[in-house]
């Protein structure tokens, strides 16, 4: 199993990276994101209460999210040559629950893919994501939270993961193409 955490702030481009990877590899793809929002419409007991989280800018508790992504993961994982992990994990307890979850597996990580986008230009796609979705949390109050949540909980996982050794930085500026070629030579 060759999986692959795509890896970045909010608006970094992780959901657009990813497609072109599974087009191209034929990974799997686990969007946490995606799979809570999938859950708010279904408006199961979860889904209800991630959306308190989400629309706050806050992440979902370690607890709840260890236990989701274990149980996708054994859905789709080995259908597949490995999975593409996107929003996942966002806390070193995360990453520490998902290495010993693929241990158990005998999976690994094989590559953390960070994609380096100034903040400006973040702010800047996701406000204008906010007009054209109306995704809920893509306004400018919640937006100023989850930058926050993610300097101060999930970018110390770019040390951690360089401690792995599989830590990758990619320049995340630029056409589509162009970040998907940088891409391309670190799977390569
Ligand atoms: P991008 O735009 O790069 O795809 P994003 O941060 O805008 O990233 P999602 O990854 O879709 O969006 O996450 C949306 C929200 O879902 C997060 O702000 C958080 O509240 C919740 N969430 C997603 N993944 C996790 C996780 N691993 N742990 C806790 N909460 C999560
Ligand atoms: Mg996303």
């Amino acid at each position: 199993m060759e999986n692959i955490v795509i890896f970045g702030a909010p608006g970094s481009g992780k959901g657009t990276q990813s497609e072109l990877i599974i087009k191209k590899y034929g990974l799997g793809h686990i969007s946490t994101g995606e799979v809570l929002r999938d859950q708010i419409r279904r408006e199961t007991e979860l889904g209800k209460m991630a959306k308190r989280f989400i629309d706050n800018g806050q992440l979902i508790p370690d607890d709840y999210m260890v236990k989701l992504l274990a149980e996708v993961y054994d859905e789709i994982g080995t259908d597949h040559g490995g999975v593409i992990f996107d929003g996942f994990p966002r806390t070193i307890s995360q990453a520490e629950a998902l290495k010993a979850m693929l241990a158990e597996r005998g999976h690994c990580v094989a590559a953390m893919i960070e994609l380096d986008v100034p903040e400006e230009e973040l702010i800047e796609r996701l406000i204008k994501r906010g007009k054209e979705s109306g995704r809920s949390d893509d306004n400018a109050e919640t937006i100023k939270k989850r930058l926050d949540v993610y300097y101060s909980q999930t970018k110390p996982l770019i040390e951690w993961y360089g401690r792995e050794g599989v830590h990758h930085h990619v320049v995340g500026t630029g056409s589509l193409e162009s970040i998907f070629a940088r891409i391309e030579k670190i799977i390569g």
